[in-house]
């Protein structure tokens, strides 16, 4: 099966994908950034379930439904706060994006479009971050046969190009 992997610049709360990764906090009770925007665009009864998954590790991920949003389900993602580098961040920020791809493919699901995890308020240098992403995805993605179709869904111009220049994106 060919399996594509593209950098988007979109809203990700209007994908219809199979998945929108959200970037949580531990807590799983909503915030800013594009956990707000998830939220906002899900519906109350997006935080009700939130609220009986007793929270989420930095680097793990849990998955909900998507209620009122187009796509068919949320994968929610803690990703770590940026601390100068030297506190794991790089591996947990690759955690994010490979048990985000798991818990896709253990629900059979074949599309799936991840935001700049870290990238907001959690600090981490979208440049070094984007790296992280796109590698650990592209050897991830392999060892995953349902999964077709993975997006990097970019809020702003600049993550896209970086994104685009990763990926080898005209
Ligand atoms: P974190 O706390 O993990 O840093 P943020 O939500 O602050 O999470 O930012 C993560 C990334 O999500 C940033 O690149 C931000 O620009 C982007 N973002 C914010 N809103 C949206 C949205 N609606 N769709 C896609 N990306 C978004």
């Amino acid at each position: 099966m060919t399996k594509s992997i593209q950098a988007i610049h979109s809203n990700i709360a209007s994908l219809e994908v199979d998945a929108i990764v959200n970037a949580a906090n531990r807590y799983l009770l909503g915030g800013g950034g594009v956990d707000g925007a998830i939220h906002r665009a899900a519906g109350p009864d997006l935080l009700k379930e939130c609220k009986k998954l007793n929270g989420c590790s930095v680097g793990d991920a849990k998955i909900t439904g998507a209620y009122m949003l187009p796509a068919k389900h949320v994968i929610h993602t803690v990703g770590p706060r940026w601390l100068g580098g030297n506190k794991d961040e790089s591996q947990l920020l690759a955690s994010c994006y490979i048990k985000s791809l798991e818990v896709a493919a253990e629900n059979n699901l074949r599309s799936i479009a991840f935001p700049s995890i870290s990238t907001g308020v959690y600090g981490y240098p979208i440049e070094l971050a984007a790296k992280i992403a796109v590698e650990t995805v592209q050897s991830k993605l392999t060892s995953l046969p349902s999964l077709a179709s993975v997006f990097f869904c970019c809020f702003s111009e600049d993550d896209f190009n970086i994104y685009k220049k990763l990926l080898g994106q005209p």
